[in-house]
């Protein structure tokens, strides 16, 4: 069984995605990034340790909620949110959205750290750069961070960017 450092897990958010979400904090971050929003969420041992099942006790109580992991970076734990993001997907028909300072490039290139993609929807990639902060942007900090249609970018073999109305860039 997993155990995952999380800094918290807020119901029914809707600043993480579209909709109302479960979002996962997760402790730990190496890129500390300059105006980094959430700088207490560096430190991995910071965090409050969940096993996937009490996370997926928590994803399921709401019916209508979707998912996103968010941090701190998600990818500092790779295996053990693989593991959340998989029984998700098998269990739920949640979508899942999850955030990361690393770009896809660079997460398709790791074994490691693409063994999430199967199993989730959406990527907002890219470390976060304050000289690029724009607050009209949606559901990113800064204009060089991505949002990714993973599950369409994977059939078409190159980068695919997820698309809403009201996203106009
Ligand atoms: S990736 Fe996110 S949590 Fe990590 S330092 Fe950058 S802005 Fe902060």
């Amino acid at each position: 069984m997993n155990n995952l450092s999380i800094v918290k897990i807020v119901e029914d958010t809707t600043v993480d995605g579209p909709g109302f979400r479960t979002a996962i904090y997760a402790a730990g971050c190496n890129h500390h990034c300059k105006g980094c929003h959430n700088p207490q969420s560096w430190d991995i041992q910071g965090g409050v340790y969940y096993t996937v099942e009490e996370i997926l006790e928590i994803v399921k109580r709401t019916e209508f909620s979707n998912v996103t992991f968010s941090g701190g970076d998600p990818l500092m734990q790779p295996e053990g949110f693989t593991e959340l993001a998989r029984r998700i997907r098998h269990e739920t028909r949640k979508t899942i959205w999850c955030y990361t300072g690393y770009r896809y490039e660079q997460v398709l290139a790791s074994p490691e750290l693409a063994g999430i993609l199967p199993y989730i929807d959406v990527l907002i990639d890219g470390l976060y750069m304050e000289n690029l902060r724009d607050e009209a942007l949606h559901f990113k900090g800064s204009a060089n961070q991505r949002i990714i249609d993973v599950t369409t970018s994977r059939a078409a073999g190159k980068i695919v960017l997820w698309t809403h109305e009201y996203i106009k860039k």
